[in-house]
């Protein structure tokens, strides 16, 4: 067989939404949440979805991850169709719900042994993240011994050590102080590029959005209409102290 043009595989992580829809029953009426979703995002590119709370967004993340079943609609991660978590995929919440009776590295360590991983090998990855994330040190500390901030360090460490190939983010710094929060935007922002993940990021805060995301997509609530992600086609910033102004209209 002679092959006359070259095969293009996707890139390792790139992710297809089709015509997705999610509705749930709230009192016995009908709540139509996601309507007709659709989106592509490269392998290696980080997006940020913004919009009005309760627009869908973390029902949006939710199915990615498979956390709930769509009604109707694929979900593709490299052009594979896909069904329920994966190891390709790594939810990173706001709150990082540690298990308090467990230590840094044995949290951060869990998720690679219930795949499998042997005690030891789990461990000397987990401490290698715990470092990546700025916790060196922090290793046999309890979580009842953290901050806020470093607790979701650490969460952040226990979803890198699987290596997953996306990283779903939901409103991942929301609970933090302003300068902790700072600090964790970089951090997160040099270990999108280190690592080379799909980063979906769920955020209230269109700065951190700019900062982090190569796209951000507004997530419309108009009910009765499909569900609009509008590309706003922004610049992003090299460095931060070049301001980015954007006017949205209604
Ligand atoms: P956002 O993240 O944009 O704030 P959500 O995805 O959390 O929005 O919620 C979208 C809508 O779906 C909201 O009206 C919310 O009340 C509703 N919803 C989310 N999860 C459930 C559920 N499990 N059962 C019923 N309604 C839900």
């Amino acid at each position: 067989m002679v092959l006359t043009e070259p095969i293009t595989r996707p890139a390792a992580g790139e992710v297809t939404i089709r015509d997705l829809f999610k509705s749930f029953t709230l009192n016995g009426r009908r709540l139509d949440v996601l309507r007709g979703i659709d989106l592509q995002v490269r392998g290696g590119e980080a997006i940020a979805i913004v919009g009005p709370s309760g627009c869908g967004k973390t029902t949006l993340l939710r199915v990615l991850a498979g956390l709930e079943d769509p009604d109707r609609g694929d979900v593709l991660i490299d052009g594979a169709p896909v069904h329920g978590i994966g190891n390709q995929r790594a939810v990173i919440f706001q709150e990082p719900r540690l298990l308090p009776w467990l230590t840094v590295t044995q949290n951060v360590a869990f998720g690679l042994e219930v795949r499998g991983t042997d005690r030891i090998k789990a461990a000397e990855k987990a401490r290698h993240y715990i470092r990546l994330v700025g916790l060196g040190g922090f290793e046999e500390a309890y979580p009842c011994q953290l901050s806020g901030g470093m607790a979701q360090r650490v969460g952040i460490a226990r979803a890198l050590t699987v290596q997953p190939e996306i990283l779903l983010l939901d409103e991942p710094l929301g609970a933090l102080d302003a300068m902790t929060k700072l600090t964790m935007q970089e951090e997160l922002s040099r270990i999108w590029r280190e690592e080379g993940v799909t980063m979906i990021l769920v955020t209230h805060d269109l700065e951190e959005a700019i900062y982090l995301a190569d796209r951000v997509l507004v997530m419309s609530k108009d009910s009765g209409t499909p569900t609009r992600l509008i590309d706003l086609d922004l610049p992003r910033p090299r460095d931060r102290s070049a301001p980015v102004f954007v006017a949205l209209r209604r």
